[in-house]
Order: C-alpha cells, then structure tokens, then sequence
C-alpha cells in the first residue's frame, strides 16, 4: 500500500470546518498550511481543526512569491502568520506539534515556481540559503520521513512528491488550464508512475480553496480507493 503525507494549502476557507469533518470521518490525518491574512478572516476555522487533530503549518500571511519581497519582508510576513497560528494554538489550550512553512508558489526565493516544475530540480542557491538558514534558526523543518532519493531532505521548509494541481478547477481558474474536471485530476494520479511506488512515502498537496470542497473529497476519496494510506 503506498503511504502519504496529505498536504492542504492556502486555508481557510468558509468550507474548511466541512473538510476537516469530511477527513475527521475517514481517520485521515493533514498537515493544514494556513494563510495568514485569511485566518483574520475566519478565526474560528483553524482552531477547530485544532480540536480535531489537525497540524498547522504556515504558509506566509499574504501568500506573495519569495522571490518577490525583500528578505526581512518575507520574514515579517512569515512571522505574521506564525503569530497567529500561536495565537490559535494558545486559544485551543494545546502545544503546538512542530513549526512548518511552505512557501507560496514554492517559490523559495529565487523566483522559481516549483509547484508547476519537476522537484529534482529543486537545489539551493545564494538566493534561497538565506531562507533555510532563517527557516532552521528559528525551528522550521520538513516532518516528511522515508522520501524518495530525489526529494530534498536538507530542505527546511515542507516540499511535495507530488501536487495534484486541484486549484486549476478553482472559480478563478476553471477552464484556463489543461485540468477542467475532476476526471482530469484522477487521471493525473493513476498516470504517475512514481506515486505507485510502495518503496517510499509520498508527499500529496491539495488546496483548500473556496468552491474547491466536493473536488477534494472526490479526490480524496478516491486516493483511498487506490489504496493510499495517509499518515502523520
Ligand atoms: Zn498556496
């Protein structure tokens, strides 16, 4: 059976307390990346996924490219977000597991958008060093054990095996990609040859996006009927 992280960026959502429970009833564990401008708007959210045993990475506060802002910007904007993930920790009465980033885009800070280009070309550069070196000093590492040779371990911040590219059937989105319909998307899985290997865990981003909810269950459902099991 292949093993996976499930990954879901960019919550919340007014439909995130609805996947939560979706998930909450498969037993199937996430790693949530919040976005902290969108948490102001829905504080209540968060801390229920909380409640329910969700871990809670960060995923900037105003979701721009890395390789767009001036380094302490980026860090300003980091720490936003982290502060009100603490905030949303504190109020649940709960520790906080670990401390987890994802870069927007996966842009890590050289302007490369890696979400949409192949992870093996994933290397550090003058441009992203200082990143890691600011994301390990302050206690940011990736939690994804047992990855396959290609994925880039030393990374301090949280990279994918693969990204099911579900935002292209987002409202802004729909119809300007080659991905127009949930068939699309699950043929994308059963046509990576690397997601059927059992030798090593996967790493799967989903989006929590607003009208984006029936595809991630659909979704979600039907990596459970091929098998998958989702881990922490
Ligand atoms: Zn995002």
């Amino acid at each position: 059976m292949p093993k996976a992280y499930l990954t879901i960026d960019d919550s919340p959502t007014p439909e995130t307390k609805d996947l939560v429970n979706f998930l909450t009833a498969r037993d199937i564990p996430a790693i949530i990346f919040v976005r902290g401008d969108l948490m102001e708007k829905n504080p209540h959210a968060i801390e229920y996924a909380i409640q329910k045993g969700f871990i809670i990475g960060n995923h900037s506060y105003s979701h721009k490219s890395a390789g767009e802002m001036k380094y302490q910007d980026w860090i300003d904007d980091l720490e936003l977000c982290d502060n009100l993930i603490e905030t949303a920790y504190q109020n649940c009465n709960l520790p906080r597991p670990k401390k987890l980033y994802r870069f927007p885009y996966i842009d890590r800070g050289d302007g490369q958008k890696n979400e949409q280009i192949d992870l093996a070309t994933i290397k550090e550069n003058d441009q992203t060093l200082p990143l890691q070196q600011y994301l390990h000093k302050h206690g940011f590492h990736q939690p994804f054990e047992n990855m396959p040779p290609t994925y880039p371990n030393k990374a301090k911040d949280c990279l994918y095996t693969f990204t099911t590219r579900d935002w292209m059937l987002n409202k802004k989105h729909l119809g300007n990609h080659n991905i127009k319909t949930i068939d699309d998307l699950m043929a994308r899985v059963d046509a990576d040859k690397n997601l059927q290997d059992e030798t090593y865990n996967h790493v799967i981003i989903m989006h929590d996006q607003l009208g984006l909810l029936d595809v991630s269950c659909a979704l979600i459902d039907y990596f459970c009927e091929k098998g998958f099991i989702f881990q922490n």
